[in-house]
């Protein structure tokens, strides 16, 4: 393929993290989640870090002017000229809208947007069970994919921890919030003509199949 511009929609807990990372080699660009430069921002303890942190904590968006500024300057690297896998932006229409004017002036438009559909019975028990590597950031579920000791990371031995946000408040919250202020982008992009609504539910190989053909990738 070209070049390819797409964006995973989902609530949390819809596999966006875990499809993103096995479908970058099919589709040969890169994956960029927000939420994953925020938490490094965090981490890092830098001036946006440090602005986020106090939303993310309780499950609330970190304010659009933020998010904008960080998303143009990474969809900016020369490692984007092919294209990218957006995850987790945009969450707003605002964003939505930002997103479309940053690729007219780049000159690529969006092509597809994959919104994965998931019982919300299915999103919590994938929640609840999400461990995450504090060293490596390697994702796990204690159920869909344990690690081979328990509760430390395969590649680097660190003990696996809860991510802050996967709590079971800032889980309501976030659910919450995604239905209010993202799910409305499903309609907006269904307009828009690019929307695919894909089965999120079984196992991730048939999630990533269905993804694929929908984008028209190849496995
Ligand atoms: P995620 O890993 O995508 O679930 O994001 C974790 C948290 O980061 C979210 O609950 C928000 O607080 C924040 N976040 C990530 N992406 C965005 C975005 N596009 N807009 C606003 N906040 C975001």
């Amino acid at each position: 393929m070209s070049e390819v511009r797409v964006v995973l929609l989902g609530p949390p807990g819809a596999g966006k993290g875990t499809q993103a990372k096995s479908l970058v080699a099919s589709l040969g660009v890169p994956h960029i989640s927000s939420g994953d430069l925020l938490r490094e921002a965090v981490t890092g303890l830098t001036e946006l870090g440090l602005e986020a942190r106090s939303y993310m904590d309780v499950g609330d968006l970190v304010p659009d002017e933020l998010v904008l500024g960080m998303i143009e300057k990474r969809i900016g690297g020369t490692d984007c000229a092919p294209g990218f896998l957006l995850d987790g932006f945009p969450r707003t229409q605002a964003q939505a809208a930002a997103l479309g004017d940053m690729l007219n002036a780049r000159g690529g438009p969006l092509e597809h947007v994959v919104a994965l559909a998931v019982d919300r019975t299915e999103v919590v028990e994938r929640l609840a069970g999400r461990r995450i590597c504090p060293d490596c950031g390697r994702l796990y579920h204690v159920r869909f994919e344990a690690p081979q000791n328990e509760g430390r990371c395969d590649g680097c031995g660190t003990e696996l921890v809860v991510r802050d946000d996967d709590r079971e408040e800032t889980v309501r919250q976030r659910v919450a919030v995604y239905e209010n202020r993202t799910a409305p982008l499903i309609e907006f992009y269904r307009q828009e003509g690019i929307l695919h609504e894909v089965n999120g539910s079984g196992s991730q190989a048939d999630v990533r199949g269905r993804i694929l053909e929908a984008v028209g990738g190849q496995a």
